[in-house]
């Protein structure tokens, strides 16, 4: 992973702890005690120090703190960790912080201001409480309300709320309540994705029969969803970035902008992915093998996989894609040395003749019926 001189790089550091599982959690996160928590963060200070120590010409631009619930950190811990974001980040514009509106995590709010955290993504989902209880989050939404209420009494400037659709029962006038609350409490970025279930949750546990009485809302629903709620927060001011993110002027989550447009990143934790030199690292996945990788000090780097140059352009093509901007044909080129056409010219035909890609000179980008299916489009264009 040996770095050329002055090359930038985006930071990832993931917490896998949680009070409880939610429902449809697929992410590497388990509860776990405070003496836990405590040897995981100084080991992961440990491994991220090693990296920038062996790769000392990177430059970080960007620190992501993710998880499970970051916030859920004792104080000291935090401190611990935001100490070495320093070190190893002394330029970094933005800071990101995971954190869960419950409110016993409140007081970690001025300690992460003190230290530097200048983006808050808070985990919301929902202001219905029906809602919340189904899918088994822990706070309700006077919490959230309250939550949010006094974060930006301590200060928080750059507050992300995260919002989910799909949920069992959802309609749009059910939504519209959660979008209101949203829009009234005036962040300044706003991430809507769509409920899935995946295998590894409890929710992908649920037979058939279950998930049906769950009464999730089928494609047709959740794509009304999803439009009722872009229109809502475009109408409101806040520009539609990327498929499922949607910022005020000049608060666009420059860390995840780094990973579609394609640039390198490294990242720490279970399941924690990087991008360097063309290959892409993951890190193992199970929390306690992880952890226990990390004690014995080895690597926890399971699956290295380096990129075909045409892998890696269809790679670079479909992240690019996301963004509303869209992505240049020329920069695809310049940097592979592939023509786009020769990559995913059928692809591009089909698409643009369905109305789903606008195509002029330069320039590729979905059009807006195509965000919602988006996933279909780029999975037929990265086979
Ligand atoms: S808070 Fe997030 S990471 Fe933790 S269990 Fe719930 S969905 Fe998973």
């Amino acid at each position: 992973m040996d770095g050329k001189p002055d090359r930038s790089i985006a930071l990832y550091l993931h917490v896998p702890f949680c009070r409880a599982r939610c429902l449809y959690c697929a992410f590497p996160t388990r509860p776990a005690g405070h003496s836990t928590q405590t040897r995981y963060i100084e080991n992961l200070c440990r491994e991220t120090k090693s990296f920038f120590l062996i790769n000392p010409n990177y430059t970080v631009d960007t620190v992501y703190v993710g998880g499970g619930t970051p916030s859920i950190l004792f104080e000291g811990d935090i401190r611990i960790l935001m100490d070495i974001i320093h070190d190893c980040a002394p330029d970094a514009a933005e800071i990101t912080f995971e954190v869960n509106p419950h409110m016993d995590d409140l007081p970690k709010i001025p300690v992460l201001l003190e230290n530097g955290v200048n983006r808050f993504s808070v985990g919301v989902q929902s202001f219905n409480d029906h809602e919340l209880d189904t899918i088994g989050r822990l706070h309700t939404a006077d919490d959230a309300r309250e939550f949010l209420k006094a974060a930006r009494a301590l200060g928080c400037e750059n507050i992300s709320i995260d919002l989910i659709h799909g949920l069992p029962k959802q309609n749009t006038s059910i939504f519209e309540k959660s979008l209101d609350e949203t829009l009234e409490f005036n962040p300044e970025h706003i991430s809507l994705y769509g409920l899935t279930i995946e295998p590894d949750s409890r929710l992908g546990c649920l037979s058939d029969a279950q998930l049906r009485e769950l009464e999730t809302p089928d494609g047709d629903s959740q794509a009304e969803v999803y439009d009722f709620a872009r229109q809502k927060f475009t109408d409101a001011g806040f520009e539609q970035y990327e498929i499922s993110n949607f910022a005020k002027p000049g608060f666009h989550c420059r860390h995840n902008i780094s990973y579609w447009s394609g640039r390198e990143y490294v990242g720490f934790g279970p399941g924690a992915t990087s991008y360097i030199n063309g290959a892409r690292y993951r890190r193992i996945k199970d929390v306690d093998r992880y952890m226990n990788a990390q004690q014995e000090k080895k690597n926890t780097i399971q699956f290295v996989e380096n990129l075909s140059t045409d892998r890696a352009a269809a790679e670079a093509l479909v992240m690019g894609l996301r963004l509303s901007g869209g992505i240049k044909q020329s920069g695809i080129e310049n940097r592979f040395g592939i023509k786009i056409t020769d990559l995913v010219g059928e692809a591009l035909i089909k698409y643009k003749e369905q109305g789903y890609l606008e195509v002029d000179d330069d320039t590729i980008r979905l059009t807006d019926r195509a965000y919602f299916v988006s996933n279909t489009i780029f999975s037929d264009m990265i086979l």
